[in-house]
């Protein structure tokens, strides 16, 4: 068996092991880790995976990345992780939909794709405190656009030796995501609503993980930083998993052939859950092209047609506010692999930091190989959810609705009919009214939990019952701050 070491997209030349990149998040120079090689699975290895668990399949992708955790480890993290917060045996189901087929993240207790690497995240991140010899408390600093915030409360409450203080764009997410997390319960946990959007608030948070001074101020309240964003390489690795295993499903149900290469399609935003699906083409899955599918905050499409990268545009607050993001901080990793050059991707993150804008056209070839981009404004969401409901009496949620238009998109004008899988991120549920507008449904003066008794009329999908409890739970976090003000809440939050 071999070492896996990870290194900085940036400069730094330290090595580091799995334990060490998932505690520290972000590497010293402000780089985000990447493994030093794409361990292979071959063919037969992925046909093994045909008549496992999902269990089991994590197990065995995820230990090719995580060479420093033993086996015992990587099972009890993943059996705690996922074997009694899913509400589907399956956990990551593959349902056809029309033409495509769906391929269902949101079965975890948050109802939205990110408790697929939230549930685990945090018992990948206690094992590596134990396994480093850290004595310090681990205080986990996350930005959110809603989906993420929640995940990780959920994962990391009361967990062992670590704080979590939780930023959310106030006005920014919608009303159940709100209260999914100002209800949230745990002696380790805080959450904050920043006057700002969600650029302001992950700025906040990196500005706060290069400050010098405030890591002293830290250390002296025995507390380390770490990030449970989308940056954590412990975020990135789960991900990878429910590709192989989306395969593998197909493969058990006759519908492909092991080497029969596949489509996805992924509803993206920080340009995480697209970069897992990269990682699994280069580790062996036989993957045609990723379609990389935005909403009117098309910045990413734009880049995947051009090559450059320009955040100087409106910002939109959308029907799909998970995707609402002008700087894809995972983009970083994808340019690493793609050009091998840290001093390249450096100065490009130095460009867009100072001018907002980076030209990389020299990737396009490159880029264009792997990735086609797509993006639909509201009312092209709005068309989509109505018509695919009509079609196949299937309920997507808002995000879903702009990949799957964009999976229709890929396929009608490139004339690739291999199977589709379209990734489907979060439960209607999570975005009740606006599913309910878009399929006509009259909502005015209805609160979340009415729109969710008529959503279940209509989609005839049970609601999940941690949404339905939310409606009795008790708000316990009321802060907000200003988008300045960020750093001062997290000394008083370290200092109690
Ligand atoms: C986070 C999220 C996305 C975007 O995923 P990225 O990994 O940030 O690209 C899409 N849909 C939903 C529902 C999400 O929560």
């Amino acid at each position: 068996m071999y070492t896996m070491n990870y290194f900085s997209t940036r400069g730094a030349t330290e090595r580091v092991s799995s334990a060490e990149a998932i505690l520290k998040g972000l590497a010293s120079d402000g780089g985000l880790y990447v493994p030093a090689a794409f361990p292979q699975v071959s063919l037969s290895e992925i046909e093994a995976l045909a008549p496992l668990s999902y269990e089991e399949r994590a197990e065995r992708i995820l230990r090719l990345f995580l060479t420093d955790y033993t086996e015992e480890e990587l099972q009890g993290c993943v059996s705690r992780a996922y074997s009694h917060t899913f509400d589907d045996v399956r956990r990551a189901p593959v349902r056809t939909v029309g033409e495509l087929e769906v391929l269902e993240l949101w079965h975890g207790p948050t109802s939205a794709f990110k408790d697929m690497a939230l549930q685990l995240l945090p018992q990948l991140m206690s094992t590596a405190r134990k396994k480093t010899g850290e004595q310090d408390t681990i205080l986990i600093l996350v930005a959110t656009s809603g989906d993420t915030g929640k995940a990780a409360l959920e994962g990391f409450a009361d967990a062992d030796g670590i704080r979590i203080m939780v930023f959310y764009p106030d006005g920014g997410v919608s009303p159940i995501q709100r209260l999914q997390m100002v209800t949230q319960t745990g002696a380790n946990v805080s959450v904050v609503a920043v006057r700002g959007n969600f650029d302001d608030a992950q700025r906040g948070v990196k500005e706060i993980f290069g400050d010098a001074a405030m890591a002293a101020e830290l250390a002296a309240l025995h507390t380390k930083l770490s990030s449970a964003n989308s940056i954590n390489w412990g975020r990135l690795v789960p991900q990878i998993v429910y590709y192989f295993s989306a395969y593998a499903d197909l493969l058990a149900e006759g519908k492909i052939a092991a080497g029969d290469a596949v489509n996805f399609t992924v509803p993206t935003g920080n340009f995480g859950n697209i970069l897992a699906g990269y990682y699994a083409k280069r580790m062996g899955l036989p993957v045609g092209k990723l379609v990389c599918a935005s909403n009117a905050n098309n910045v990413l499409t734009d880049f995947l047609q051009t090559g450059i990268y320009d955040r100087a545009r409106d910002f939109y607050q959308t029907l799909s506010p998970s995707m609402d993001i002008l700087v894809s901080s995972n983009l970083e990793r994808l340019l690493y692999h793609l050009t091998e050059d840290k001093a390249q991707v450096a100065a490009w993150m130095k460009e867009l930091a100072v001018a907002g804008k980076y030209d990389a056209s020299a990737l396009l070839p490159k880029l264009k190989d792997v990735f086609w981009a797509a993006c639909a404004d509201d009312a092209a969401t709005e068309e989509e959810i109505r018509t695919v409901y009509g079609r196949t009496g299937y309920t997507l949620d808002t995000h879903t609705a702009v990949a799957y238009r964009a999976a229709e998109g890929y396929r009608s004008e490139t004339g690739d009919t291999r199977p589709m899988i379209v990734l489907s991120t979060a439960s209607p549920y999570k975005f009740a009214a606006s599913v309910l507008h878009a399929l006509g449904a009259q909502t005015a003066g209805s609160d979340a939990f009415t729109q969710m008794t008529l959503l279940q009329e209509r989609s005839r999908m049970a609601v999940p019952t941690r949404l339905a409890a939310l409606h009795d739970a008790k708000v316990l976090h009321e802060g907000g701050c200003e988008k300045t003000g960020m750093a001062e809440m997290v000394l008083a939050f370290a200092r109690t």
